[in-house]
């Protein structure tokens, strides 16, 4: 089968024949179009040039001996036009004539024939130089290609070779590149030992797999600022390769920052929460590892939330509050010393200190020998945030409550530790705030009572298992009932009566307190509306709003539809709020008590005396009456210290022309004491305990000098 001559090609060859005997030339010319050739022939020099330019054959089959000019003349005339590569001429001398070979090969033959023709054997070698020149000038082609390549690339590229030598091959700078340049020297020599020991590596591992490339990424050794290369090896002979270099630096820096980025809180700089699990997973390991040795270690984890965040955050804007929790987070990483942290094998900033969400903060300790260490940590922070902050004008304390659980004991893995650790956090809060609690096991079997508490409430509401039961204030100059505080009893079918010190803060982190406070408000006025009704002297009654109710956005819908289903006079409501209601967001809650206070109900605040308030800004609520806490009034026996501070209290509400009432009164000595300091009001054991409604009824005809009605 015939093969084609190049295999993108069916096409015929051209092949211009010149000789100047015409029998030799139809020869060649039936020879060669009988093998699938066009064929075009001249008998002389001056014909056969001006076929070669009209046709442009692609071949030139040419003898020797013509007339009028000889055949060399004519190749290099074809020559002075066409390369070897364009075209390509074969010549015809006679056998054994070494000098015309010779002088064929010096005007720019691409091969010779020797005559007599062996005309079978003539397609076959026209085909061989045909392909040969074509092969040859693709491979030209690819050479300048090369040669293009290597002079536009951008970076250096090397020569390695088995046994270390590098030679430069291209600098770099563009249009400059020689392949045969001297050694610059052994790798060795050239490199630190590191780099050096690494490049061998990657030469060998290239030579081994020469269809493949390997790289390598290293920090410049030579420079002083931070510059990386990635350096590929590709073997180009069998104990040679290529390393091309190339300038990464940019990209190096644009990975470094996304790692960052990952890794980090964008507002603090401090480690985020994966960075943090990632953190304490690598410590499980190193502890277990520790754990056969004879000195097993331990590490701690510190839960941080801060405590009244939300407020100033609420109330300041949350430009401020970012402000502030940078500060936090700056003075928080300011307590650890450097044998604190945990250094990370890559990434030598060192802090071990997380944000994990919007005022929670994690601190690893991760070599601790006593739980000691972690307490001196927990006090350290608790000091430097004792500090206020002065940020814009303002003068602000921000206290945390923080978690310590210990590692391995608290937990094995990073969910088990932090969720320890954020239960010790909820028990530092619970236990008053701005302290720092470890955990214990009896805290998640706490957990659990809750949400058996929330169940039960919830079922309980259901099941009328709640009550409201009152307890009067006294006028203590005369003994007159002037009203009565409503509070909460709940008495579980299994699990007994539950003091409202427990469930009611399950109920407001539920929500649930939203219905309880509802059915209370119902329960209260109705209750005051059948005194009335029964013909006792209206009395106020005093009912318990918590802050989670204060956020309620239809909590004033609400109390009005009780105060109208009811019937009962607005006027005979007493609201109680403490100070905390105050700091959740002020704004809303001024408008809120200005609005109780338009419908005519009588403004208290709870427990004053234990919260924050500075009492300077009490004026700016629409408060009618001070509630003065049972812990003044309690320690009033004893201490001198709360004798003054009551002191000034009474004295400060009747200045701001606040009604005060005293809670919690025991004792006969403590009812004096408030007496003569002009606090008449009073509510306590003293006088009464909380009562059934039935019981309630009783007492206040009692007092009124007569018979229950009902009792008779
Ligand atoms: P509170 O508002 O300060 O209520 C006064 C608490 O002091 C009541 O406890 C009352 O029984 C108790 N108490 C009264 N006199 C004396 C006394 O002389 N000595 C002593 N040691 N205690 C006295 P209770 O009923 O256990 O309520 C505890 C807290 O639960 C209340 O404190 C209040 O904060 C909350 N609470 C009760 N009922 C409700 C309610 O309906 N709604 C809301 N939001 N909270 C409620
Ligand atoms: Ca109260
Ligand atoms: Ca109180």
């Amino acid at each position: 089968m015939e093969e084609p001559l190049h295999p993108s090609e069916g096409s015929k060859r051209l092949v211009v024949a010149i000789d100047d005997d015409p029998i030799i030339l139809r020869a060649v010319e039936h020879t060669l179009e009988a093998d699938g050739f066009i064929c075009r022939t001249a008998r002389d020099g001056t014909n056969g040039l001006q076929l070669i330019r009209d046709l442009r054959p692609d071949l030139v089959l040419l003898d020797v001996v013509l007339v009028g000019e000889d055949g060399f003349g004519i190749c290099s005339e074809i020559r002075k036009t066409w390369s070897k590569e364009d075209l390509p001429v074969v010549m015809l001398t006679s056998m054994e004539d070494l000098a015309s070979i010779q002088r064929a090969y010096q005007v720019g033959a691409s091969d010779f024939l020797t005559k007599p023709l062996h005309w079978k054997h003539l397609p076959y070698r026209l085909r061989h130089v045909l392909r040969a020149n074509e092969a040859f000038a693709a491979l030209q082609e690819r050479t300048r290609t090369l040669n293009s390549l290597f002079a536009a690339h951008p970076d250096p590229i090397f020569t390695l070779t088995a046994k270390g030598v590098v030679t430069l091959v291209h600098s770099g700078i563009q249009g400059e590149s020689n392949t045969s340049r001297p050694p610059l020297g052994q790798i060795d020599e050239l490199l630190p030992d590191h780099l050096a020991v690494l490049a061998m590596q990657h030469c060998q591992e290239a030579l081994a797999n020469p269809a493949e490339m390997r790289c390598l990424e290293f920090a410049d050794p030579f420079q002083e600022e931070p510059r990386f290369w990635e350096g590929r090896f590709i073997a180009c002979a069998e104990d040679k390769v290529l390393v091309m270099l190339r300038d990464i630096t940019e990209r190096k820096v644009f990975e470094q920052r996304i790692r960052h980025m990952a890794y980090h809180d964008a507002l603090t700089g401090l480690w985020n929460r994966y960075a943090l699990s990632s953190t304490l997973e690598r410590l499980f390991i190193d502890l277990a590892r520790s754990e056969t040795s004879p000195y097993p270690k331990a590490a701690a984890l510190l839960y941080l939330d801060l405590d009244n965040f939300k407020r100033i955050n609420d109330t300041l804007g949350h430009a401020l509050g970012d402000d502030l929790l940078k500060e936090v987070a700056a003075r928080i990483s300011g307590v650890l010393r450097p044998s604190d942290l945990l250094a990370r094998a890559d990434n030598s900033d060192g802090e071990s200190v997380a944000r994990i969400g919007g005022d929670e903060f994690c601190l690893i300790l991760s070599q601790i020998t006593t739980p000691t260490d972690a307490a001196r940590v927990a006090t350290r922070i608790l000091d430097v945030l004792r500090q206020p902050i002065s940020l814009e004008g303002h003068q602000l304390v921000v206290t945390p409550s923080i978690g310590i659980a210990l590692m391995p004991q608290d937990g094995r893995d990073a969910d088990t530790v932090l969720k320890n650790a954020d239960r010790a956090m909820y028990a530092a809060k619970e236990a008053g705030r701005n302290r720092f609690q470890f955990f214990d096991p009896s805290m998640s079997s706490r957990l659990q009572e809750r949400f058996r508490l929330e169940e039960g409430m919830r079922h309980g509401l259901a099941h009328g298992a709640f009550h409201v039961h009152f307890q009067p204030q006294i006028d203590a100059r005369s003994g007159e009932i002037l009203g009565m505080e409503a509070l909460l009893r709940w008495d579980d079918p299994e699990m007994g009566s539950i003091a409202p010190a427990k469930f009611i803060p399950v109920a407001e982190e539920t929500g649930l307190i939203v219905e309880l406070g509802e059915y209370v408000f119902r329960e209260a006025l109705r209750f005051t509306r059948s005194l009335q009704e029964e013909g006792l002297p209206p009395i106020r009654v005093a009912v318990n709003l918590s802050s989670v109710q204060m956020l309620d956005p239809q909590l004033m819908e609400r109390l009005e539809l009780c105060i109208a289903f009811s019937g009962a006079d607005p006027r005979c409501l007493e609201v109680e709020v403490t100070e905390s209601v105050l700091l959740e967001s002020s704004d809303r809650a001024i408008a809120t008590l200005q609005r109780m206070k338009e419908l005519g109900i009588t403004l208290a605040l709870d427990d004053f005396g234990t919260g924050y308030s500075s009492l300077s800004y009490l004026h700016q609520y629409p408060f009618d009456i001070l509630k003065i806490d049972q812990s003044f009034v309690q320690s009033l026996t004893n201490a001198s210290q709360s004798r003054s501070l009551a002191t000034a209290i009474i004295a400060m509400g009747q200045s701001l022309g606040m009604e005060l009432i005293a809670e919690g009164v025991e004792h006969a000595d403590q009812a004096k004491f408030l007496l003569d300091r002009g606090c008449h009001r009073a509510q306590g054991f003293l006088y009464g305990h909380p009562m059934s409604p039935g019981d309630f009824r009783t007492f206040y005809w009692n007092r009124m000098g007569k018979r229950d009605p009902e009792q008779e």
